[in-house]
């Protein structure tokens, strides 16, 4: 019998799969507290994985632990160091949010474009279209959009980008020029240069040292007045200072955010008040499609492990 650790609560679709399973025990974690996971976790082979983070100082007690799964694609909340050192294996699941994150971004692109909500205000508030005439408002056609980082998420975007008529620059120098223009995007090199012409840019890299930071006041300050970033990557991409007082100098335009530095989000965090960004809680995946399908992909590769029928391409090679 293999005992599997669920931190954080998961679709009861993905919990089924343990319940019909007379192989394992499973048990919800809901407190993510290190000191309540490091008492918690040393009991468990095999755990799941929102975005509670899991330290070395964890992970150091949990001598019986197998595989981490990954309710996901990214894994910046997890020691990877770790895992190699003591042979834990970590999974992700692959191929099962892209769709949802594309459409995030797009609604985060045309809610921003189409004025932050004005117009249901007015017609709420009584004053049907008097004012409107001054709600500034964008069509997305003819615009072009920079998608930076092109694995699956930027693939399924620019798929959407394109039937709204959108021109699409792609930055990611480790993708070939063919896979790009094939899907009908440009390549292009020069980060900066491209920022300048920039109407929309998507972020979809992963966190590395790489990536960190890779959008900060001085190139915010390249980019047009009228340009919209919005970020489902991670956290710590763009640096939330530099884009908070970009938005304040009007810099840019608009911001929609659904991941942060720190998560959940701190009352401090100067973006909460800034209403030239739109904000959700890192639930670009939380469509009930997805919700669903990422949580039972997350317990069937804990249950393929356990019975030695992995399918690769769901595992992360550390
Ligand atoms: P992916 O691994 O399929 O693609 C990432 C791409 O980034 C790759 O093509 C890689 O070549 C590129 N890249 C790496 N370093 C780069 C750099 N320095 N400059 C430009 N490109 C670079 O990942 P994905 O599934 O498309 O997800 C992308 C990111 O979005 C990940 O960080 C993931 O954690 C995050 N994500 C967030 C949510 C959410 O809920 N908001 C959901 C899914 C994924």
């Amino acid at each position: 019998m293999y005992k599997i650790a669920i931190i954080e609560e998961i679709h009861e679709e993905g919990i089924k799969l343990l319940k019909d399973n007379p192989d394992f025990e499973y048990e919800i974690i809901s407190d993510v507290s290190e000191n309540n996971l490091i008492k918690k976790l040393p009991d468990f082979d095999g755990c799941s994985l929102r975005i509670a983070s899991l330290t070395s100082k964890i992970l150091n007690n949990c001598k019986k632990l197998k595989v981490i799964s990954r309710h996901g694609v990214g894994y910046n909340n997890v020691d990877l160091e770790y895992l190699k050192k003591n042979n834990i294996s970590l999974m992700i699941t692959n191929n099962a949010n892209q769709i949802s994150v594309a459409e995030h971004v797009i609604y985060m692109m045309l809610t921003i474009s189409k004025g932050m909500g004005s117009h249901d205000k007015s017609v709420r508030e009584g004053l049907f279209n008097k004012g409107i005439i001054n709600v500034v408002s964008f069509e997305l056609q003819k615009k072009e959009i920079l998608i930076i980082g092109f694995g699956r998420t930027g693939r399924a975007l620019i798929k959407i980008c394109k039937s709204f008529g959108m021109y699409i620059k792609v930055y990611d120098p480790y993708v070939k020029e063919k896979i790009i223009s094939d899907l009908g995007g440009e390549k292009i090199n020069d980060l900066d240069k491209n920022l300048k012409k920039a109407d929309y840019v998507s972020l979809h890299v992963p966190l590395t040292a790489e990536t960190k930071n890779m959008i900060n006041i001085s190139n915010l300050k390249l980019m047009k007045p009228s340009a919209i970033i919005i970020n489902t990557a991670r956290g710590g991409v763009i640096n939330e200072n530099d884009l908070n007082e970009s938005l304040n100098k009007k810099l840019i335009f608009g911001a929609g955010i659904d991941v942060f530095e720190v998560e959940p989000v701190e009352s401090n965090n100067p973006l909460i008040k800034n209403n030239r960004v739109i904000l959700s809680p890192h639930s670009a995946t939380w469509t009930n499609e997805c919700k669903i399908r990422m949580a039972k992909l997350t317990i069937q590769n804990i249950i393929d492990f356990f019975e030695k029928k992995i399918d690769k391409s769901m595992l992360v090679k550390l």
